[in-house]
This record gives C-alpha cells, structure tokens and sequence, in this order.
C-alpha cells in the first residue's frame, strides 16, 4: 500500500536530465528535424529531462504508422484479446504507480499526495476500459419495410486518433484517452503537452511492454502550434479528442474541417460552486475551498464562481479564507505539501495577472493574493490559496477561467435569480450545491446548465460515469458508455432474406 512517505529529492530514473525520443511505430525516435526542449520541475527550475520535439514531420510518421496498425495487426485482435492488452497494462501501471505518479509530481508539480492519491482512480479506468473491450456490440433492429429484410448495427472503431492532452494530470489524461482507443480498437497518436510530457512517454514505454503492438499507441511530444495543430488537420487522422483551453478548442475544430474528422472536446469552464445557509457548514468549507485549491486550481472543472447565501456569506467566506490559509504550500515531492506551484511561469504570470486584476475590480483578497517568494519558494511558480471577496458578477475575476487557486466569492439571495446568475457563463462543465435540503439540490440539478452537478461533494468521478461540458466546455463525453461511443462508428447492415 502506497502511503505518503518521504520521496528521496534525488533524480528520478526517467527524469534524469537525460535526452527522451519520441515513440513511433513501437519504437524511439528522435525528431525528424533533430529538435528538442527542455521539461524543468516547476518548483524548483530543475532540468528534468530534454526531449525530442516533434512536428509535422514527425506527426505524419505516427499517422503512417497507426495507420499501419490500425489495419494490420491490431484489426486482428479480437475484444478478448484486446482486454488482456489492457489488464496487462493495468498491471504495469500498478507495478510502476509510484514512479509514474511522482513522474507527473516532478514535471507539472501536483503534490505527491494528490498523485498517489489518483492510484485508484487510474487504475480503476483501465481495467473498466477493459471490462469495455469485450461489451461492444451492435443490435438487431426490427424494421417495417415490406418483404423480409433483416438490419441489424455493427459497431466498429472509428480509426486513427489523435489525442492532444493538456499538462494537468499527464498520468490521468494520458489514459483517459488511450484507454478507450485500446478497447474500441482504435489506434492513437498521443501529443502530450509540451509543459510536462514525460509520463505519457513513460506509459507509452510501458504500453509497450504489455503487449501493445507497435504504431498502435504512439507518443509525439511537442508544441500545440506544431505537433498539435498538425495533429488537428491531418487527414490521415479519423478523431481528435481533446483536453485542454477553449481557445485551442476552437482552432482544433477549425483545423479538423478539412478531412471532416470527428471530435471531441473537453475544455474549459468558470464554474458556479452554490452554498445555501442550511448546509452542512463543517463540510461545505474544506469541499468549496478544495473545489479550488486542490492541484492549485488547475482543474477545468474547478468550482471558482463561490456563491454564498448573503445571511452567511460573511461567515462562510472567512472560514474558507482560513482554510486556504491552513494549507501547506510547498514542493509537491514534500508529502506534506497540500499545494504545490503552479506549472509554468506562463501560468504563474497569467495568475498573478488575475491577482491584479482582481484587486483593480474592487474585490478584496481575503486569503492569499499576491506570490509566495520566500527562501526557496523563489525558483517556483507558487501561488497561495487566494480567496476573494466583495465580487460582483460582472467582474472579470468572476467571468474568465483563472486556472489557479482562486476563489471569488459572490453572495445571492434569491433563488430563481441564483439560477439565472449560475448559468450566466459561456462555459457549463462542473457546478456544485451545497444544501440539506433536497428540493433545492434536486431543483438546482435540473436547472443548472453543466455537464456534472455536484451535491454536498465536488469533483467526483468515476470511469462508468460520464464527465464533459455544456456551452464552450465543449462537446462529446468522458468516461461512460459515452466516452466509448467517441470512439466507435456505428455501421447499419440489410439482408435481404427472401
Ligand atoms: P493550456 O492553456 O491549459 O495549456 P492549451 O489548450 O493551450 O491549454 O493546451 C492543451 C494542449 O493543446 C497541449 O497539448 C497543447 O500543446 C495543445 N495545443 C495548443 N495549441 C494547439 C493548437 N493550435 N492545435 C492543437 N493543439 C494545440
């Protein structure tokens, strides 16, 4: 059993400053243009490792070779054997868990006990991907047509996929889209984010090691501009799934016109976190401030618009203030570290920029507020948890997703107005509500325009349930049945019989 132990601030074995290729084919490669960057920890502007940066050329190379594969050998394997593919990795990744998830520690930060803690959750995926392999299947559909004629649907994988995954939790993402290509039968080239790309090379080593044959799973790190772009518009490739900003979203379906590939989009959101004065105040504190706090607000789904009603929002918002406060900021390989930085020091600028902005708009920090540069806390991206007060919807603190952790805090009063004021965002991905009352939880779930509501929890997940956006967080589903759907085309059959 994995428990928080002191993890020896030496290097890691596949972070060891060391060049890292690219996986092609099944095998590794450097970049065609002979290329590379660096990945630095971000808590301490360590060099982690260089690694080959791939681009178009070397895109076109892993469509090639997934192409391959998608029609030869793996198109040969049948669901049984696919799922054996998947326990098998399944079990590489349990055997590795530690040094994958203090892999993803290292290059984006997250504290250890948040990736270690993801244990269950990523290998509960994978072996629910599995559990998919062999449950695939089409129908058999009456028709009405006169004569006999039978029709029935077979589902079949809809091909070569292009995964393009941001840098919040590499480990998790990384699976949340090779998992279902796996069992579907797809093929993928994964385009990890340039800010932390080792452990999705990682695991592609791995995946290799469980049987995955070759150009089934490849792995191109690089920019989003070069590798992912031409990712998006090759035509060789049948989807995109995509995690990540907005923004990037909307040149991704853009670039995918071309060929008319199919996508999927999980993206970003500003959403509403609702506390009634009924809840259960001891456990809607620690739950609304971690909404946000938690991987330092770098969750797409992090509940930041915080509306409090006005009789306790006083109270409530102190107490969250003092939370923030409690926590233990730090480098993310201290197990006792609750916080760690932030990801980059384009993300620490974007952030602190916020910090500004906030105070600017009139709101008043009332945890946090400004970077921490303390001692060694000064090679790092560290901001504080940060808890603002006094928002007012119109400000741009409560209207643009931050991806930090920072709260603004809003009062309402009446409910019918609470719903309009929610939902008054482009984005609908998360929300939660926080209440004993169960009309009201039952009422805002009906009314709130996102993708999951949360009721006295937040942030739950679960591979069977499905997880995705409404509005500008994007289209297409996650986890479930759903998610498996992304990544099947359904093929209608008609015999005639007579
Ligand atoms: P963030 O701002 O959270 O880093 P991005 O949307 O920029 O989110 O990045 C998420 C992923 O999308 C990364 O792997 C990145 O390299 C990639 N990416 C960025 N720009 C593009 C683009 N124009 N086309 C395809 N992928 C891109």
């Amino acid at each position: 059993m994995a428990t928080a132990q002191a993890i020896p601030l030496t290097r890691h074995a596949f972070a060891d400053g060391s060049f890292k290729q690219m996986l092609i084919d099944g095998k590794w490669a450097a970049a065609a243009s002979g290329k590379h960057f660096e990945s630095r920890n971000p808590a301490t502007g360590e060099l982690l490792a260089t690694v080959a940066e791939g681009d178009a050329e070397d895109i076109d190379r892993a469509v090639a070779a997934a192409r391959k594969a998608f029609n030869g050998p793996w198109s040969k394997f049948k669901p049984f054997e696919r799922q054996q593919v998947l326990l098998k990795l399944a079990d590489l990744v349990e055997r590795h868990f530690d040094e994958l998830s203090s892999l993803d520690t290292l290059d984006m930060g997250a504290p250890i006990s948040r990736t270690r803690g993801t244990r269950l959750r990523v290998l509960g995926m994978l072996r629910w991907y599995a559990g998919q392999a062999t449950s695939i299947h089409g129908e058999t559909i009456p028709n009405s047509l006169p004569g006999e004629i039978f029709s029935y649907t077979l589902k079949e994988p809809v091909g070569v996929v292009g995964a393009i995954i941001p840098w919040n939790g590499p480990l998790g993402a990384s699976i949340w889209k090779v998992g279902p290509a796996l069992a579907t039968g797809c093929t993928v080239i994964l385009k990890p984010a340039e800010e932390a790309p080792l452990t999705s090379l990682r695991l592609g080593e791995l995946a290799m090691a469980a049987g995955v044959p070759p150009g089934v799973i490849n792995v191109v790190p690089g920019y989003g501009e070069t590798a992912g772009a031409a990712l998006a518009a090759h035509p060789g490739v049948d989807k995109v799934a995509f995690t990540g900003s907005h923004l990037t979203g909307q040149s991704i379906v853009k670039a995918s016109a071309g060929n008319l590939k199919r996508v999927s989009l999980e993206l970003g959101g500003k959403s509403p976190d609702i506390v009634f004065a009924d809840a259960d105040m001891d456990m809607a504190v620690p739950g609304a401030a971690m909404a946000v706090f938690a991987n330092s607000g770098q969750i797409c789904s992090a509940g930041t618009r915080m509306f409090v009603e006005q009789k306790v929002y006083d109270e409530f918002t102190d107490r969250v203030a003092t939370f923030g406060k409690g926590l233990r900021v730090g480098n993310g390989l201290d197990p006792e570290t609750q916080i760690g930085p932030l990801v980059s020091v384009q993300q620490l600028e974007r952030v602190t920029g916020y910090l500004s902005l906030g105070k600017q708009e009139g709101a008043r920090a009332v945890a946090g507020g400004e970077r921490l540069t303390e001692g060694s806390m000064a090679k790092g991206y560290f901001v504080p948890p940060t808890v603002f007060a006094d928002v007012k919807d119109e400000m741009r603190i409560a209207q643009e997703e931050i991806f930090g952790p920072v709260i603004s805090a809003i009062p309402f009063n009446d409910m019918d107005e609470l719903v309009q004021r929610a939902n008054a965002t482009t984005f609908g991905l998360g929300s939660g509500v926080w209440t004993r009352d169960v009309s009201k939880a039952h009422r805002l779930a009906g009314a709130i325009r996102a993708g999951s509501v949360w009721v006295n929890c937040y942030q739950a997940m679960d591979p069977a349930v499905p997880f995705g956006g409404y509005k500008m967080s994007g289209y297409g589903r996650e986890s479930g049945l759903q998610q498996m759907e992304e990544y099947l085309n359904v093929k209608a059959v008609w015999i005639k019989t007579a």
